[in-house]
Parts: C-alpha cells; structure tokens; sequence
C-alpha cells in the first residue's frame, strides 16, 4: 500500500490528504452499487468485512453503536511522523487515524443517536491523547450527493498531524472575541434564527450560511473540546437526530454533511468553544464556491429557521 501524504497548498495553505489506498475498486461505486442489508458491511453479522472493531456501546450483549478501523483509511497511526517536502512544496507523513462508526445495528433507521454520539466522544477522547495528531474531528456524510457510498447509517473520526487552514481561522476569530459561539447564538435568538433546542445545545440558521437550510449547533456555555463537554453530547445528539428528521420530512431524503469543529490537540484560550454544521447538499457547490470559500445561496436564515420549525410533528 502506497502510503498517504499530507500536503500543505502553497498558495492558500489548506491540507489535502493524497491517499492512494482510498481509490475505490471500480464497480463498488455509484448510486446503482450501493449495498443493501444482504451485502452491507456495517449490517450485524457482517463485521469481517470491516476493519477490526476499535470500541462498542452494547446493550443486552449486542453492539448498538461500534466503532472500527476504516477499510481504507485517508491516514494511519502505524505511519512515521516527520514533516516532508522542501522548498515551497511541503507537507507531512500521512500519520494519523480514520475511523468508522456505525451508528446502529439496523440497516436504515438510528434507534439510539446519544450511544452513537457517545461512542464518537469516546473515540475523539481517545485521540486526542496523541501527541502526533494536530486535530482530530467527527464527521457524517449522507446521501450520495454528500459522497457517502453507504447508505447504513454511520460517522467517520479522523485524526490528521496538522491542525486545517479553516480551523485555524476558527480559532484566531474565538480568540479575538472570547464566547464569540455564544454571542453567536444569541444573535441567533435575537433575529429568531433558532430551530430547535435542549440539554444545553442550541440548533438555529446561522447569519451567514454556506448552503440553503444550513444548521449549526452549539453549546450555551463555551467548552472548548465537544468530547469534554460530556454533560451535551446527548443534546447534540437529540438536535442533530431532530434536525436531520425535520429535513427528511421537508425534502424528502436530504443528503448532508455534518461537520465537527472541535477544539485542536494543544491548548487554546478560554472562551474557545466546539460548534457543529449540518450543510444540507440541495444546491450543488459550483465556481463561486470554489473562488471564495464561501457560498452563493438562495435561502434567508431567518426564513430556513421559520421552515424547519414548521416540520415539527
Ligand atoms: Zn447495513
């Protein structure tokens, strides 16, 4: 196996992770290949088709959430740590983790959200206690549009040796203006932008969304590390489980990618918080997007607050 490499972008210092292994074999792939219950690899009874199991939350001696190795990881802990390249071409050796978690026993719906969403605290807990890694983050991709080729519900962690260029920019804006999330879900009540709310997390539209029906979610109180902040992980679970239901029951089947921004693997300053983003993928990403960074969208949060509270039942 070719190994992975992590490369700094020159020009705008962002990573891209060129990874040989995850080329996928060719007739695996698509909307007209994606498994069912028989061939799925994350059905029970099926874990030899994945990476060996890493952790699990059970109940009544059967996994209801597990996590394991990905078949075909972006970045590997057995990999050396040394920085690469020279001159204007740099970058670093592809050590690091990827790993899968498959959300629920069954094939399609999520029967327990929190045990899933505990076992990812679990996992990013644990990563975060190697000092190889730069930043370690959670993600959920669903729907093929959102270039998820499983339908079974599932999550990815990854851990990566350098912190990202975004993350980075998140951090130096908490840092000049501490409880930056927190006035940012304040604002968010004042113009009515909030979806929906409990156990101390705040879904709502942010002011300047990057797709139509975008949601953030946040804690009311700044922690910087969402896996420290135990006592909301079944808030974030239950505001992610409703909103990902309320696009569902809106859209029909919403493809979406839901996105971590945690903390980094070193110290940062009080008043830095961990924050969530669902970025449903009704709009294609397309030149702008591409130019800015950022997004051209058709939808006022304000109003994609006022229709997602409408697809309560
Ligand atoms: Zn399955």
């Amino acid at each position: 196996m070719t190994p992975s490499t992590v490369r700094m972008d020159p020009l705008t210092g962002q990573i891209v992770v060129i990874s040989p292994s995850r080329i996928p074999p060719p007739p695996a792939f698509g909307p007209g290949h994606l498994p069912t219950v028989a061939t799925c690899p994350f059905c029970p009874g099926h874990e030899h088709m994945t990476g060996p199991t890493i952790a699990a939350m059970e109940e009544g001696g059967a996994w209801v959430a597990r996590a394991f190795a990905n078949r075909r990881p972006g970045l590997r802990p057995e990999e050396p740590d040394h920085p690469i390249g020279r001159g204007l071409l740099r970058g670093h050796t592809g050590v690091g983790a990827h790993e899968v978690i498959a959300e629920s026993p069954d094939h399609v719906h999520v029967a327990d959200p929190r045990a899933a969403m505990s076992l990812a605290a679990d996992r990013l807990q644990d990563l975060r206690r190697d000092g190889r890694f730069g930043a370690v983050t959670w993600f959920r991709n669903r729907g093929v549009e959102a270039g998820s080729s499983q339908p079974h519900p599932h999550s990815q962690v990854i851990a990566v040796p350098v912190a990202p260029s975004l993350l980075e920019s998140v951090i130096a804006h908490q840092a000049a203006m501490p409880g930056l999330v927190q006035r940012l879900v304040q604002a968010a009540r004042d113009e009515n932008r909030v979806v929906w709310e409990g156990n101390g997390v705040v879904a709502f539209c942010p002011w300047a969304p990057s797709a139509a029906f975008e949601v953030w979610l946040a804690p009311t109180d700044a922690v910087p590390w969402m896996s420290l902040d135990r006592s909301r992980v079944d808030g974030l679970a239950d505001g992610l489980a409703e909103v990902e239901r309320r696009l569902h029951e809106g859209f029909g089947f919403c493809s979406h990618n839901t996105v971590l921004f945690d903390g980094p693997n070193r110290a940062v300053d009080a008043g830095f918080s961990w924050h969530v983003r669902l970025r449903p993928r009704l709009v294609p990403i397309a030149g702008f997007e591409l130019w800015s960074g950022g997004a051209i969208q058709p939808i006022d949060p304000v109003h994609a607050a006022a229709v997602l509270r409408g697809f309560v039942t």
